[in-house]
């Protein structure tokens, strides 16, 4: 049985549903604090990809949420608000970088901290160190400064197009090389590529983690199920993020 709140939330987001258009509504001031949005990122420099942007927007990004009075949120609220329901602040949003580049401790590190805000960083543990990739010292030093880190699995492999053990492997694998680095919980994951199925669903609960991302558009529904929460896509030739919220 649904509350008037949850009957509220489930038609505005099946309402922005049925908008097919690159646009996303905004919820209703009832819904606040129930649905969030999470901007996926992947990286900031001079690369000309489309999962790359340039170092200027990424500023402009956060330069916006400043102004607008956005309140970056760390893991542990957001841990907070999924499994004991504690309130989220008005404008919370949650920013997310997926693939674990060199750049986002060379390029958004610095910002994120230039505007006192922080970011979640999903890693690929079996390419920490790698030629173009963040470091295991880079990590250490980002989570101390309050930065969030979680996991992207360990191979960056579709989750749905692997075996139920190989789901079991890199949810705990992953989040192991992740809790013995940084000595504190790991408890959120994206799953590459979006992929996902209900053999990756009851991986990621076993393992222990309660928050799972993917990359359906849209805003979070922190109401629905916890380990598959939608996201804002952010691409170079995509809308900006301005435009998103
Ligand atoms: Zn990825």
């Amino acid at each position: 049985m649904l509350t008037r709140r949850q009957f509220l939330q489930k038609s505005a987001l099946a309402l922005a549903a049925s908008f097919a258009g690159p646009f996303l509504l905004r919820p209703p001031a009832a819904a606040a604090g129930a649905f969030i949005p999470v901007p996926v990122y992947h990286r900031v420099g001079d690369g000309s990809d489309d999962l790359t942007i340039a170092d200027s927007r990424f500023a402009a990004d956060l330069r916006f949420l400043a102004d607008n009075g956005y309140l970056t949120l760390t893991v542990a609220s957001l841990k907070q608000h999924l499994l004991a329901g504690r309130p989220l602040p008005e404008n919370a949003i949650f920013l997310t970088f997926d693939d674990g580049y060199l750049d986002n401790y060379a390029a958004a590190f610095p910002l994120l901290k230039t505007y006192g805000m922080t970011a979640t960083f999903f890693i690929i543990t079996g390419r920490l160190g790698q030629p173009g990739r963040m470091t295991a010292s880079q990590l250490m030093e980002m989570s101390a400064a309050g930065m969030g880190i979680g996991s992207h699995t360990v191979s960056h492999r579709p989750l749905a197009t692997l075996a139920k053990w190989e789901n079991v492997v890199e949810m705990e694998r992953s989040k192991a090389c992740l809790e013995d680095l940084l000595g504190k919980e790991v408890g959120a994951v994206a799953y590459p590529y979006g992929s996902y199925n209900d053999a990756t669903l009851a991986a990621a609960r076993d393992a222990g983690y309660w928050a799972g991302f993917t990359v359906r558009r849209g805003y979070a529904d922190t109401g629905g199920d916890p380990l598959a929460l939608s996201r804002i896509p952010v691409f170079r030739n995509g809308r900006r993020l301005a435009g998103c919220l």
